[in-house]
Order: C-alpha cells, then structure tokens, then sequence
C-alpha cells in the first residue's frame, strides 16, 4: 500500500516546477514504524523528515539505505545535539536562538548545518516561523553565523480552503526567494507543500514538498502515546 502510494506520487509529481528546477519529495515520517518507512523508501523515497527528535532516534538505526534526512518539526535548543551531523537539512530553523544555537554547536561540532529559513506566511499564532516582513533581516542575520548554511526558505500554507488564498500566500513565498536571491542570497530551496496543497505549491514554485498522509494514509495518533 505504501509502496504503492510512493510509486503512484512519484509519477502524478512533475519531474521539474514552472521555474525548471527539480521537485523533491519528502516522506514527513511523524508516528510512522521503521517498517512502514522502509516500505516507502523501496517505493522509491529518497528523501525523509522527521518531526520529532525521539522519534529520529529511536528509527535511526532501523532504517534501509542511506536516504537524505531532514528535519522538518519544530526544534528546541537542548535537542541539537542528538541531531548535530546526521541531519543533511534543518527545515524549521524558526527564531533567531535557535539559530544562534545551532550555529555554536555545529561550530563546537566542527560541522556545517545546511538549513531552511521558516517563515510563518499565514501569520497564524499556532505556527513558529519568521513573518515575512522579517525575512531579510532573518536572512541577513542567520546567514553570518558561522557554520550555518541558508539553502533555503521554508513555509507552511494555513489550512484553508479558499484556494486564491492560499496561491497568493504560496506566490508571495516565491517571490521572496526571488527577490534574496536577485541580492546575492545563494537559496536553492523553497520547502512549501504538504499532502492537501502539495499540486498548487509547486505550481507556484516551491521545489521540496513534504507528504506525510498522502504516503502512509492517516496517522495513528495512539501510536505517540506509547512511544
Ligand atoms: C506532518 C507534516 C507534514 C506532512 O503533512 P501531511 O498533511 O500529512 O502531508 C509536512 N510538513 C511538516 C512540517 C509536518 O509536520
């Protein structure tokens, strides 16, 4: 079923966005077995991110094959250092602390961390993330801490179901990793787009997307209870 799902995604997902770069699937892998993520990287998941640190740790080991690995779940401080090194994109790099963090003990680490700048378009007080306004002066500051890396920005499109809303939020992401990288900002991705929105986000020219449901089906909430 899941292997199915992958297999059935990887060709309803075009190969390239509008502005001609290539579209990467992420599995968002929060409450799913090893098993039921192996299944989707033998359909064909190269790509996989997870939302919680225990979670990362506890599968890390179970997992097949050497997929890249994000991290896409809200981050606090004191749970860096389980991640530092084995993470290849911090997607949800969401205030400057963390930032600030993350920079140190990468830097003590002797190692680079590639991240995402996330911005909160929707403006919703349930999200973390930068308001948009803020974005270069995000972008500016993140990106002079030593050894960090900003590849990109990152964004979660509000549940909604006014459909010209959402594409004005997702065009306006777009225009802004535009707009950073017409001043010298080096941003090869824009991380927009989960199961229910994935199709009009790289239509208006996210590059990741990160499904979750649309591969393995609901999540079994139970499941964070006994873990
Ligand atoms: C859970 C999650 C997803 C995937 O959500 P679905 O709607 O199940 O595809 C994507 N991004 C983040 C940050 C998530 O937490």
């Amino acid at each position: 079923m899941i292997e199915e799902n992958v297999k059935k995604l990887l060709k309803e997902i075009p190969e390239k966005n509008p502005f001609g770069e290539k579209v990467t699937l992420i599995a968002a892998v929060k409450l799913q077995t090893a098993d039921g993520i192996n299944s989707a990287i033998c359909g064909g998941v190269t790509d996989i991110g997870d939302n919680q640190v225990q979670e990362f740790r506890d599968k890390f080991d179970l997992i097949n094959g050497t997929p890249r690995r994000h991290f896409i779940g809200h981050l606090q401080t004191n749970k860096i250092k389980y991640l530092l090194g084995k993470v290849d994109l911090y997607h949800s790099v969401d205030r400057y602390n963390l930032a600030e963090e993350l920079s140190l003990k990468s830097a003590k680490a002797e190692v680079t961390s590639n991240i995402l700048i996330q911005i909160n378009i929707g403006n919703e007080e349930t999200k973390g993330g930068f308001p948009l306004e803020e974005a270069d002066e995000a972008y500016r500051k993140i990106s002079a801490l030593p050894a960090l890396n900003v590849e990109g920005l990152m964004a979660m499109l509000p549940f909604d179901r006014d459909e010209a809303r959402l594409r004005s939020l997702a065009k306006a992401m777009r225009r802004k990793f535009d707009e950073l990288n017409a001043q010298g900002a080096n941003l090869k991705y824009l991380s927009m787009g989960m199961s229910g929105d994935w199709k009009l986000c790289i239509e208006e020219g996210s590059n990741m997307i990160r499904l979750g449901t649309a591969i393995f089906g609901e999540r079994n909430y139970k499941r964070a209870v006994s873990e």
